[in-house]
């Protein structure tokens, strides 16, 4: 079976959401996934030299078609906060996009689609960039540096082969916006990815095979804001009620 550094996370969050994401049907996307997804498609556009607008890529996002990952898609967004509002986004992508793309060298190469078999499972992903030797994931926004970060920088070290070194470029957006490198030292311990594999992703893999896939409502992100299944949840699953 396939399985992603986002599906691991989607599965880790709430076992019930992970489940719903991979349900045909009519699903609500949250803002949050639409900008992440609509940057790293600007970024990635931007480097092959495409002189593409912030408004149009967002627009395809927000109004159009939904990806091939979003077949379950209604084209409805949930907005969890007004600062996730499409014209405050416009200029917070501009002013990221702005600072990425000024930085003085260039990258080597963009969404590289990679998989990796592990015999029981293939762990597949698309990583941002490699940049002076180094993966590279951009971040929109700037949240707390938790260890799902380290986990999403660990599956990419292994898709890329094994220990490698990795940044992440988190954009603030603060007084005067800017870019924030951070390196993350775990994905040259060959030791820690082996942890990675054999105590996170190998279970997980094994847990959504066995079709186990209990709620988890004590979780910070169970809430209207941060779960687009939240209402469906309600009504079908273990929240019901
Ligand atoms: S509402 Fe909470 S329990 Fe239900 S799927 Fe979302 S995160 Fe899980």
């Amino acid at each position: 079976m396939n399985i992603s550094y986002s599906s691991i996370s989607s599965y880790l969050i709430c076992p019930s959401r992970y489940f719903f994401s991979k349900q045909p049907g009519k699903v609500a996307r949250s803002a949050s996934l639409i900008y992440g997804s609509a940057f790293h498609e600007l970024l990635a556009r931007r480097f092959r030299g495409e002189q593409v607008s912030v408004k149009d890529v967002l627009s395809s996002y927000l109004t159009g078609k939904p990806k091939e990952s979003e077949n379950n898609w209604d084209g409805k967004v949930v907005y969890g906060s007004k600062d996730w509002r499409p014209d405050v986004m416009e200029i917070w992508m501009q002013d990221a996009a702005n600072l990425v793309l000024s930085l003085p060298t260039k990258p080597q190469a963009v969404e590289m689609k990679l998989t990796r078999d592990f015999g029981d499972f293939t762990l597949t992903g698309v990583i941002d960039a490699l940049w002076g030797g180094k993966l590279v994931d951009f971040k929109l926004t700037a949240s707390r540096f938790f260890r799902a970060d380290v986990l999403q920088a660990a599956c990419y070290a292994l898709l890329n082969g094994g220990p490698s070194q990795f940044q992440f470029f988190v954009f603030h957006r603060d007084k005067t916006p800017r870019l924030e490198p951070i390196n993350v030292k775990e994905t040259q311990d060959q030791q820690y990815l082996d942890w990675v594999v054999n105590r996170i992703i190998r279970p997980t893999a094994k847990a959504i095979k066995a079709g186990n896939f209990p709620a988890n409502p004590s979780h910070n992100l169970c809430s209207q804001d941060y779960c687009s299944y939240w209402a469906i949840c309600r009504k079908t699953g273990e929240r019901n009620g």
